[in-house]
């Protein structure tokens, strides 16, 4: 039996087993489908992590993070945890394939997924000219034209990181004010290749066989349409948590979610079911940083050696 299962390797299950294994648990095991490191392994830059003065990658930032768990013990299973219940005072993690494993405590910072724009041509030119990660697809569009869909923080900074390779970038954003930072649109405005489609809504996505071909927009002030001729659309409209593992067999949540499905959390990143915690991005009022889901994984490791005492 574990002491504690951490569901989700980004920074916030990191850190969680880092301070619960040095703090002195002795059987703590972070399932984490994928590789450790989270979502921000997907950025390109990262440049407001404390103390850490160059500009990097997500992927640079995380590299060493799960070694130094490991260190102090942490053991990564590398399943997707399909289904938390509890009965008693013991939890029941339902792993891929059936398999059951059981833990006396639960962190659960399984974070996001990319929100779906539900534009038309979405879903049929996923992966053939449409994307959500820059860093990872935006290579193929060297010397080409594409569009970013969006106006928060993401969109802005794939746009630049876009800028850099592609020959133009479109950025298409539905108000004529941007959610991002003021300094990153100002920095944005300074690359004479990205070109801004504001108060515009993206009607289709087009293409053929071969992948995209452009994006249709249209115009908020007079609904005049125009295709924008692109072989790439980024979509960057936001986040969905991810709390399907909370889903019991009636349909309910394990523990009280807000209407977003985010996870209700007291200070200490307790949940309304004693012995479960929630940290990160998929917990209600989350900032939606890594430094800030790293902090909540401190609570969290502290806070779960306190309740199995
Ligand atoms: P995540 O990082 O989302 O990690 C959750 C992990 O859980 C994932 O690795 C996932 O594979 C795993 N998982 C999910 N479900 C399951 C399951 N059922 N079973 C097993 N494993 C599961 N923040 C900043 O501070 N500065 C920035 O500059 C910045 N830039 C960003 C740029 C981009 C493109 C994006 C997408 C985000 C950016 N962020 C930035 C936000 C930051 O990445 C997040 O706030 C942070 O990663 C949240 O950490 P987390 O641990 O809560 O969740
Ligand atoms: P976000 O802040 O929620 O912004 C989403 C953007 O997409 C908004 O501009 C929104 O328009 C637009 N949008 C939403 N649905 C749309 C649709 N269906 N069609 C067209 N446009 C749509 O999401 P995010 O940029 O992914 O950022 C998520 C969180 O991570 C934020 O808290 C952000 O601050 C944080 N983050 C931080 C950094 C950083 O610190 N450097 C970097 C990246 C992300 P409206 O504005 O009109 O609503």
């Amino acid at each position: 039996m574990l002491d504690l299962a951490i569901i989700g390797g980004g920074p916030a299950g990191l850190t969680a087993g880092l301070y619960a294994t040095r703090g002195g648990l002795q059987n703590v095991t972070m399932f984490e489908k994928g590789m450790p490191g989270g979502q921000i392994t997907q950025s390109s830059e990262i440049e407001n992590y404390p103390g850490q003065l160059e500009v990097v990658t997500g992927m640079a930032l995380m590299e060493k993070w799960p070694e130094q768990c490991q260190r102090f013990g942490l053991k990564h299973d590398m399943s997707e945890v399909k289904q938390v219940t509890k009965s008693d005072d013991i939890f029941t993690l339902t792993l891929e394939g059936d398999k059951k494993v059981e833990a006396k405590s639960v962190l659960i910072a399984t974070g996001s997924v990319p929100k779906a724009a539900g534009v038309k041509g979405e879903t049929e030119f996923f992966g053939r000219g449409v994307s959500t990660c820059a860093t990872c697809d935006g290579f193929f569009y060297k010397n080409r034209d594409v569009a970013v869909i969006g106006g928060g923080d993401t969109a802005i900074e794939e746009a630049i990181f876009l800028a850099n390779i592609c020959k133009k970038v479109y950025v298409i954003h539905r108000r004529d004010t941007f959610r991002a930072a003021p300094h990153e649109v100002e920095k944005m405005k300074a690359y004479e290749n990205i070109e801004l489609v504001l108060n515009h809504t993206t009607e289709e996505i087009i293409g053929d066989n071969m992948g995209v071909t452009g994006v249709i927009v249209k115009s908020k002030d007079t609904e005049e349409l125009k295709t924008l001729d692109v072989m790439g659309a980024f979509i960057f409209v936001g986040r969905d948590v991810l709390n399907q593992t909370l889903i019991q067999e009636n349909g309910e949540f394990l523990c009280d979610v807000n209407e977003s499905g985010e996870v209700i959390v007291d200070l200490k990143m307790n949940t309304s079911v004693p012995g479960l915690f929630a940290a990160g991005d998929i917990r209600i009022e989350a900032p939606k940083q890594v430094v800030c889901a790293a902090g909540d994984g401190a609570i969290v490791g502290i806070g779960a050696i306190a309740y199995l005492q």
